[in-house]
């Protein structure tokens, strides 16, 4: 089932980075949906989400199933500053305990999960730096 993101009064944002391509306010899984809500209403940071299922991504990549998100600001920054790093960080952490997860990359978390089961990718860094990319097991 899929369906929208809740904005959450404002905390969330749906705003594409180039402002020439399509809203990324589409339906996504609702699984994904439900845990970026849950991360955001415990963390109390604001996000702006540039992509979901839109976009180009890698060929085999979860945006195409409605299950992965990416995010360029936290906290009305951009997630590469390095004065948002501290935020950045708690932020990864949150996602990535979270139990539907599947993945988490960005400047301080890589991690692929099936199940219980937990692959660390610092390879993946390199291309995560100034978003998070957050993905759902369903
Ligand atoms: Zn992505």
């Amino acid at each position: 089932m899929r369906r929208h993101i809740n904005t959450l009064n404002g905390l969330i944002t749906l705003i594409n980075d180039d402002p020439l391509a399509p809203s990324p306010d589409l339906p996504v899984s609702s699984v994904l949906a439900q845990m970026i809500e849950t991360v955001v209403k415990t963390t109390n940071l604001s996000i702006n989400i540039n992509s979901t299922t839109g976009g180009v991504h890698s060929p085999r990549s979860f945006h195409y199933h409605g299950q992965a998100l990416d995010i360029n600001r936290l906290d009305g920054k951009r997630i590469d500053d390095v004065s948002n790093g501290a935020n950045v960080q708690v932020f990864q952490q949150a996602v990535a305990a979270h139990i539907d997860v599947a993945e988490c990359f960005g400047p301080f978390i890589n991690i692929r999960k099936r199940g219980a089961q937990v692959e660390q990718r610092p390879d993946l860094r390199i291309r995560h730096v100034n978003h998070l990319h957050i993905s759902s097991q369903t």
